[in-house]
């Protein structure tokens, strides 16, 4: 399933989502001499000021830095260089409303540097800008299949959480079709190392535990269904709809698969 040298393309929707989802895959896969690059594609900052790590006294601007700053510093930790990091600059919780903006960035990064494989957070119901990068891999794999292009690439997808109930779970195991990968302890290392580098985020991250991450194949979803156990952000009482989220996210589906 591997090939000698892979490029490897990982979405994040924020800066910590590729340190908690696959930190030591990431790790893993450098230290086997594979290229990794995160796109971010969003800043990170909500547009309401409440929404913003408690903890942080200091200005929006200045947050959006220092998330950029620690996104930095993980991806060194992981093993790697500056100009593997890349940043969109949608407002966080607003990717499901920019799509095809988001979409302009992830097509330019895909005709440039053509990854074997592209990740992206799992449709997991947990933030909208997570399952709004899920959607966007899926328009990836619709395009690269109409091109003619996805021989020996592949779509896959990484836990972050979900909800269950009325709690909230952690790194939730994706059954499935997982790519084979040998982490060893010096990679777990690498992304506890990068895991404390978020320190603006300590406090979100608290509830995640180290491992063990869950890889799998990007399923076939239908993004019009609105998730059976609800949204992890109900549960947060966030201004937002899930029927409009899933609207949101067929809408720009269709759109794309009418494109010629
Ligand atoms: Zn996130």
């Amino acid at each position: 399933m591997y090939r000698k040298f892979m490029r490897i393309l990982v979405l994040s929707a924020h800066c910590d989502d590729e340190t908690i989802g696959v930190g030591a895959h990431i790790a893993a896969w450098r230290r086997a001499g594979h290229s990794v690059k995160i796109l971010f594609l969003t800043d990170g900052t909500p547009r309401n000021r409440k929404f913003i790590a408690a903890n942080w006294l200091g200005s929006a601007r200045d947050y959006r830095h220092a998330r950029r700053r620690e996104a930095h510093k993980a991806a060194e930790e992981l093993g790697l260089a500056a100009g593997e990091i890349i940043f969109g600059r949608i407002r966080d919780q607003e990717l499901a409303a920019n799509l095809a903006a988001a979409w302009q960035i992830l097509k330019e990064l895909w005709l440039e540097w053509h990854p074997h494989w592209v990740l992206a957070p799992a449709l997991q119901g947990g933030h909208p800008d997570h399952d709004a990068c899920n959607c966007l891999n899926t328009a990836l794999r619709g395009y690269v299949e109409q091109a003619g292009n996805a021989a020996n690439r592949r779509f896959l997808e990484y836990s972050l959480y979900a909800r269950e109930g009325n709690h909230i779970c952690y790194l939730p195991a994706l059954a499935g079709r997982k790519p084979r990968l040998h982490i060893l302890p010096e990679d777990w290392a690498r992304k506890r190392k990068a895991f404390r580098q978020y320190r603006s985020q300590a406090q979100t991250l608290k509830p995640f535990p180290l491992a063990p991450e869950s890889v799998r194949t990007l399923p076939q979803y239908d993004y019009s269904k609105t998730p059976e156990q609800g949204y992890a952000w109900e549960l947060w009482g966030w201004n937002m709809r899930p029927r409009k989220l899933s609207r949101q996210f067929h809408d720009f589906l269709a759109r794309q698969a009418a494109r010629p």
